[in-house]
């Protein structure tokens, strides 16, 4: 079998050599930029298309290649190219779409589970039919737009879950990022996979939002001219794609010469084709939605996944469906097109109209199509790259000519009206000024008001940072990331005029106090224009200290936490609240994160903070159409919990709040220093598992972020230096975790060093301490795992890089040594979701202060386990480790 590691080479051509700027390339230069997998491949002739080696069999013993089935150089050309444009490390090509899935299922065993989509190719369904009568696997189909239906078929028994988004042919979208988070919490064991087929590489690349496993049927758009058939499959992990290609060469389904060549030269157009069918597309949806009829289209306002697909997709795609209400129209109107070709698939130049429930979809029982809201009158629309006008023309008049719209009169002119099954019409212009009534009378005013009255919880993560603490504050980047660990922010109403603030843990005193709004809080103190979050209000901040919320010499450093965290909350309910506008609440908040420890502790109850008084004040919502919080709302919590953290910390580096608003993993660098600063998502983060280690020993962050900036002044030439080496360590990490041609190995060995040297700066900066050089030590002898301090130093906790290759037994070993020692020990991985907000449920007829007393009544809220759960009892009691566990089944989680 050839080697499926396919580093990325230098570019072939001597131009783009001399340039070496390949890594930075847009996705199209990469498409037409074909590489040699390795300097053995170059062709002897220096032909500039890839040749195809149409011979079954290779001369000679010992060879890279001796039969085709195992591996032929044109493929092998087609792989590494593939694996490139994926962002991945190993690619397949093999011979069909559903080829590709009978190898990534042969994992399955008898007796496994696979948790799938609702609305699945019907190819898909067949094959995993298939599996469950004759292989003995347990198949439970879910509608993945709701990421909760999954959680409980999560368990010890999933070993593959399969995804697609947006799915075919009813265009729905799955929150990726968002299951793939929870597969890995709930059943790190099983498989994500993703058919990407709607999409290809160009629009959205899944491995970069956690799965496993990706496939395309690359008869689609890879290929986009519907002359071959083929299958392509790319992963990241080396284990699965060792059985994979086992697979394939046991089974004999790889791609054979010549489709290779034909593949290897669709896939260089594939972005151009892209962008005219995506535009093409937009403007078939919008003439249909215009029209009244019912379009399932990302790219458009009222799509309800909308949101979510724009966060993890760079397009819509160039396939719709939309519904006619009665299906012999539908099947008049496919009739009538002419330049659309009744066909099944999609993805070619050509563009093609179908309805799924006879053709693609024929295969599934009619009555689970039903079962599955498959509507039989549905029509596909596979957008091509002939010229829009005459797509548009030829759709207009095979709805004219089916009898679906008629030309007539209206106010401006002739237009086209919808006709309504049984005859009625629907004018563009009623439907429009129809749809906007009821928008603005349901869903963005009346339903918003509502949310305000309603109980909330939200959570948010802490953060470890992976490099460049304290230097950040000087203008380095720093790179952090989410943990799994997180507080969360629960709010009740409360009888008018009263507002209460509750920890209801040791850490923070059990603090529990309760303020008459109108009389207890110093109104006089509010600045009369609203302060922008970035800067303190000296002034209402002194009143808050001075009248409400004092420090105290003699208090325990538990019950100064407390006050603190309170002076947050009054702070910026203060600000947020207006005199007609002061709601009465309540809110408790637990944190599963040690305090102080330097894992953002603070940020993250700041951001719960933030976001409950901003959604209760109504400066920000959840959008109710799209269950999603927008970027600009995020934005404004993430200032607000920069407030906070000002509070708390005086100079904070905004990393922290950064990471508990927006998740996964960041490389942040401070504006000024004569450099625009700016954040900047690390995508395609190699997610890693780190030892976190609590010294519990706490310290003063201000103290010494104040030590550094003292040293500086003093010892300006040691500190640039350190500061100078910190960046290049920063920018090797950010290189080396989004790199997908390092390998595993790689990037452990390049994370090791980096460590060692950035814990050694942060030495020379003065900030280690003798618990943290004892945790370094207790890691690194027997077993030789390299730690660094995160956060502030001066205590606080310890991060230890665990690479996949090290031993269970042998990581217990250390955590049982460092427990030994006093210390807690959390083993986690980094990269997860950000600022999550239960969606609100019923709770109307509840009276102030009372639980959520009714799950949501979604159609799976039967699916939920706990229904009517009390929240605060939640909250209040039972163990840390699975508090995520018992609030995720309270109802919907919507994540930043
Ligand atoms: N996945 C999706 C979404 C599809 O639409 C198809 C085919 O239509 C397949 C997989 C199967 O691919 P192939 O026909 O290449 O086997």
């Amino acid at each position: 079998m050839a080697d499926h590691n396919l580093p990325t080479p230098e570019p072939d051509s001597p131009a783009l050599k001399n340039l070496n700027l390949k890594r930075n390339y847009h996705f199209s230069t990469q498409c037409v930029t074909i590489d040699s997998p390795d300097a053995g491949h170059k062709d002897q002739h220096g032909a500039s298309s890839v040749p195809i080696y149409q011979s079954a069999t290779f001369k000679g013993v010992g060879g890279e290649y001796d039969y085709s089935r195992s591996g032929n150089p044109t493929r092998t050309h087609l792989e590494h190219h593939l694996a490139k444009i994926s962002g991945a490390r190993h690619a397949f090509a093999v011979s069909s779409g559903m080829a590709a899935l009978d190898v990534i299922t042969r994992m399955l065993k008898p007796g496994d589970e696979v948790v799938a989509g609702d609305d699945l190719y019907g190819g898909t369904n067949r094959l995993l039919t298939y599996l469950k009568v004759h292989g003995g696997v347990k198949v439970h189909h879910v509608d993945t737009t709701d990421p909760t239906t999954l959680l409980p078929l999560l368990g010890p028994g999933t070993a593959m879950v399969l995804l697609e988004s947006p799915t075919n042919p009813l265009l729905k979208i799955a929150d990726l990022q968002k299951i793939a988070a929870d597969v890995k919490e709930r059943a790190p064991q099983a498989v994500i996979v993703v058919d990407n087929t709607m999409m290809s590489p160009y629009l959205q690349r899944p491995l970069e939002h956690g799965a496993d496993i990706v496939y395309d049927s690359a008869t689609k758009y890879l290929s986009g001219h519907h002359d071959l058939m083929a299958g392509v499959i790319v992963c990241n992990k080396d284990d699965l794609a060792k059985q994979m290609a086992f697979v394939i060469n046991a089974s004999g389904n790889a791609l054979t010469p010549f489709d290779s060549f034909l593949l290897l030269r669709g896939t260089k157009t594939l972005a151009i084709r892209m962008d005219r069918q995506q535009s093409t597309a937009m403007s078939v949806a919008s003439y249909l939605d215009q029209l009244g009829f019912k379009v399932n289209y990302p790219g458009l306002a009222n799509h309800p996944g909308r949101e979510i697909h724009e966060r993890i997709a760079n397009g819509p795609g160039a396939v719709l469906s939309f519904t006619t209400g009665d299906t012999a129209l539908s099947e008049r109107i496919v009739g009538a097109t002419r330049l659309w070709g009744i066909s099944v698939s999609f993805g070619a130049v050509n563009s093609l109209i179908s309805m799924p429930c006879v053709m693609s979809h024929a295969s599934i029982d009619p009555k689970v199509r039903k079962e599955r809201g498959l509507p039989e009158d549905l029509i596909r629309l596979c957008v091509g790259i002939e010229d829009p006008a005459d797509l548009l023309a030829d759709l207009e008049t095979a709805l004219l000519e089916a009898g679906a719209i008629k030309e007539e009169d209206v106010t401006n002119g002739i237009g086209i009206s919808r006709i309504l099954p049984g005859g009625a019409r629907d004018t563009v212009v009623s439907r429009a000024v129809e749809k906007l009534k009821f928008e603005s009378n349901s869903d963005s005013l009346g339903l918003e008001r509502d949310q305000r009255r309603k109980e909330l919880l939200v959570s948010a993560p802490g953060k470890v940072i992976l490099f460049g603490e304290h230097a950040v504050v000087h203008g380095v980047t720093a790179i952090a990331a989410a943990v799994d660990l997180r507080c969360y922010g629960h709010t009740t109403p409360l009888p008018a005029g009263q507002l209460r603030l509750t920890f209801p843990f040791d850490e923070l005193d059990h603090f529990d106090q309760t303020w008459v709004i109108d009389k207890d809080l110093p109104w006089d103190a509010v600045p009369t224009s609203v302060p922008t979050p970035d800067v303190l209000d000296a002034k209402l901040l002194g009143a808050i200290q001075q009248s409400l919320l004092h420090h105290d010499q003699n208090e325990t450093p538990a019950r100064a936490r407390a006050v603190s965290a309170a002076q947050v909350f009054l702070y910026i309910y203060m600000i947020l609240a207006s005199p007609e506008n002061r709601p009465s609440l309540h809110l408790t908040v637990r944190s599963t994160l040690p305090l102080g420890a330097g894992l953002g502790s603070s940020a993250s109850y700041s951001t719960c903070v933030a976001s409950s008084l901003l959604l209760k004040t109504g400066h920000i919502s959840v959008s109710t159409l799209s269950h999603s919080i927008s970027s600009e709302d995020a934005e404004e919590v993430n200032r607000w919990a920069f407030t906070g953290e000002k509070i708390l910390h005086g100079n904070p580096s905004g990393v922290d709040n950064s990471v508990a608003v927006f998740g996964g993993a960041l490389a942040f660098t401070r504006s000024g220093f004569g450099r625009q600063g700016g954040m900047e998502k690390i995508q395609g983060f190699q997610s890693v598992r780190f030892l976190l280690t609590d010294s519990r020993v706490s310290r003063n962050t201000k103290k010494l972020v104040e030590g550094v900036a003292l040293k500086k002044a003093q010892e300006p030439e040691l500190v640039d230096g350190v500061l100078r080496s910190i960046q290049e360590i920063s920018d090797r990490a950010k290189a080396s975790l989004a790199d997908p041609a390092l390998s595993r190995a790689g990037l452990f060995t390049e994370l090791e060093h980096l460590i060692e040297k950035n814990h050694d700066h942060l030495v020379v900066l003065g900030v280690s301490h003798p618990v943290l050089e004892d945790i370094r030590a207790k890691t690194r002898e027997p077993h030789g795992l390299r730690t660094k301090l995160t956060g502030a130093g001066g205590g606080g906790c310890a991060v230890t890089l665990v690479p996949d290759a090290f031993q269970e037994s042998a990581l217990q070993d250390v955590q049982k040594s460092l427990i030994e020692a006093g210390y807690k020990p959390y083993t986690t991985s980094v990269g997860g979701t950000g600022l999550g907000v239960l969606w609100p449920t019923e709770s109307e007829a509840a009276g102030p202060d009372s639980p959520i007393a009714t799950p949501p009544q979604t159609p799976h809220s039967e699916q939920l386990p706990a229904a009517g759960i009390d929240l605060k009892t939640v909250l209040a009691t039972g163990s840390d480790e699975d508090l995520a566990d018992r609030i995720s089944r309270a109802g919907k989680w919507i994540f930043v």
